[in-house]
């Protein structure tokens, strides 16, 4: 890939590329050697005004295109990607520090596959009708919907070009123009996007894409009086400040917000298949994934050869260059974050917890010699109401927490502020629906992690987010709809 297409981060607006109306950049550094990439526009309130203004101009004739016309522009978008698949990943990766073949068979190929399903689903849209059958009266009640209006879509640097076109594909499926933010920490698939659409024909106007910070960047398109709804993923205390934003103008807002997702393993459990599971939701992405198990809850009778096992398999991991294809963990995304992972490592010790592996700064040979490494850890020993246990880490640190019956398991899996997924491990299947059931969290999964149908409901509850994604309910955030009454004599009169 030639570096130089990422190098200056631009705002897509109109159709166009541009640079932010005062000139202001940031600067982009690339997690895997601490070195600048290049400069990225810092969008402030004008220029969120100038997408918004485009919006508005493209809204009328996107809103009353056929949905097959939608569906071809959203298909020719995930063409094009899947046309640059390896640019992309190797873009993500450089962007994000994570490992290139991660991103190849997992955030570009599902980038694609989100504007795919849109696509699909603009077509397959209906509206619902009820007979209604009254003493004295007839009705046909039809459920009309419109699309809300332009949306705002403001997503995080974790899984960056998958989560952004998670959202802007329902909104744009849906009939609504899009003023969309990526994460100002990976900033760079997004543009590559804008370039794609430009590309392949998409009506100027429909997507408009702001670079830059949260509060400069991200607070105007929240608060903008002609944008009726926000989809966000980020952290649950930005979508505190967003939810609080958008609050007085009676906003609609999706927030899917951070987790503190529990695995949970039983005795009964395939063992093999419940290491290799865990390991896979505690570390892949470098434990960046909102959806990562980080607290593993083992039952005590099989507690320290799972744990053995788990420290064995975590200390076979790859560490190195992302865009090594043998590479199985990159680097973390930031300098900042990474301390922030070490301060938590810190205070896992102070509060009694054993690290059994990891938690150290790597520093490879050659070019990721200044890179944010850091190898994954494990820790046990730690009660579930501690901080290591309670607060939401997102990074390569998994905590080990014993319980002796199903009970006490739920209720350690239950007690934390979070609530965004789980992971149960067990091979009787009254067990696998009893504690399924009982398990606040938006997904559960069973004898599995992260298998993903885009058809299902997606979401968190307590402070994992407000609302669901996937599927018809996606698309209804971004439709409005009005039932229309319609009364009618059934008797002919004539
Ligand atoms: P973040 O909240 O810092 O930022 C997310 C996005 O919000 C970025 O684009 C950022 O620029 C923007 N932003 C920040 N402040 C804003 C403001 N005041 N107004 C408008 N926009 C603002 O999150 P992050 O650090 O990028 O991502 C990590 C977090 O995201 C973790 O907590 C993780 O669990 C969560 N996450 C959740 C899901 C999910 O589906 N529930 C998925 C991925 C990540």
């Amino acid at each position: 890939m030639d570096r130089s297409t990422i190098s200056e981060v631009l705002h897509y607006i109109d159709g166009e590329r541009v640079p932010s109306l005062d000139g202001e950049t940031l600067e982009n550094i690339e997690p895997a050697t601490g070195k600048s990439l290049g400069s990225i526009a810092a969008g402030k309130s004008s220029d969120v005004d100038r997408a918004v203004e485009a919006a508005s101009r493209a809204a009328q004739s996107w809103a009353e295109s056929p949905p097959e016309v939608r569906g071809y522009h959203l298909e020719k978008l995930a063409q094009g990607i899947e046309n640059r698949i390896e640019d992309l990943a190797m873009a993500e990766s450089i962007d994000n520090g994570k490992p290139v073949s991660v991103a190849r068979s997992l955030d570009i190929p599902r980038a694609a596959a989100n504007l795919r399903f849109f696509a699909g689903a603009a077509r397959y849209q209906h509206e619902d009708a009820f007979r209604t059958r009254l003493p004295g009266d007839q009705l046909w009640n039809v459920s009309v919907t419109r699309p809300i209006g332009i949306s705002g879509c403001i997503s995080p640097w974790n899984l960056p070009l998958y989560l952004f076109t998670w959202k802007i594909a329902p909104a744009l499926a849906a009939g609504c123009t899009v003023v969309g933010k990526p994460s100002e920490v990976t900033p760079v698939t997004a543009d590559l996007l804008g370039r794609i659409a430009s590309e392949t024909g998409f009506p100027p106007g429909v997507l408009n894409i702001i670079q830059g910070s949260g509060p400069d960047a991200g607070s105007p398109i929240v608060e903008h009086p002609q944008i009726p709804a926000i989809s966000f993923t980020g952290g649950t205390s930005t979508g505190a400040v967003i939810a609080s934003q958008a609050a007085p103008s009676f906003k609609k807002t999706l927030l899917e917000l951070g987790g503190k997702n529990p695995t949970l393993v039983f005795d009964d459990a395939n063992f093999d298949s419940a290491v290799e599971g865990a390991f896979r939701a505690a570390f892949s992405n470098q434990g960046q994934i909102c959806l990562c198990g980080s607290r593993i809850l083992v039952h005590s009778s099989i507690a320290d050869r799972f744990t053995e096992r788990l420290v064995e398999r975590t200390r076979e991991m790859t560490i190195g260059d992302p865009l090594e294809n043998n590479t199985m963990m990159g680097s973390l995304v930031s300098s900042s974050h990474l301390e922030k992972v070490e301060a938590c490592l810190v205070a896992a010790k102070n509060d009694g917890g054993e690290i059994l592996t990891g938690g150290k700064r790597i520093q490879p040979e050659g070019r990721c010699k200044d890179g944010f490494f850091l190898s994954p850890a494990v820790i046990r020993g730690l009660d579930s109401k501690s901080a290591t246990n309670q607060d939401e880490i997102f990074g390569p640190v998994a905590s080990i927490i014993t319980f002796d019956d199903e009970e006490e398991a739920i209720q350690i899996a239950n007690g934390v502020r979070y609530g965004l997924a789980a992971s149960v491990w067990t091979e009787n299947l009254d067990r696998a629906i009893r504690v399924s059931e009982k398990i606040e969290a938006g997904t559960v999964w069973v004898n599995c992690w992260m298998k993903r149908d885009l058809r299902t409901v997606f979401g968190g509850v307590k402070d994992s987010g407000l609302g669901r994604e996937g599927g018809t309910d996606s698309l209804r955030f971004f439709q409005e709809p009005t039932n229309v009454c319609i009364r009618f004599e059934s008797n002919s009169k004539e």
